[in-house]
């Protein structure tokens, strides 16, 4: 069962994905991505990796949003998350 926010947030998803999110709604979609973990998957599903390229100043791929989410995982105790990339 998805929330009203995974459905409006789903619909962001491929443009978040694109790169063509912008203010507001990619600061909603990345933070919903970040505490909802269907909803991540479904991001992986557009290809987290141009994501990463696109959106995220983080040329290693190592830092930014990503560690983020595992931190707040870590302290929701959630679980844990796929590796982030290569
Ligand atoms: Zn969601």
């Amino acid at each position: 069962m998805l929330c009203m926010e995974c459905r409006r947030i789903r619909e962001l998803l491929p443009l978040l994905a694109g790169g063509e999110l912008e203010g507001s709604l990619f600061k909603d979609a990345r933070e919903h991505v970040a505490t909802c973990e269907r909803c991540r998957e479904e991001l992986m599903e557009f290809g987290h990796q141009s994501l990463l390229l696109k959106s995220f100043p983080a040329p290693d791929g190592s830092s930014s949003v990503w560690d983020a989410v595992r931190e707040r995982i870590d302290q929701r105790g959630m679980g844990s998350l796929p590796p982030a990339g290569p």
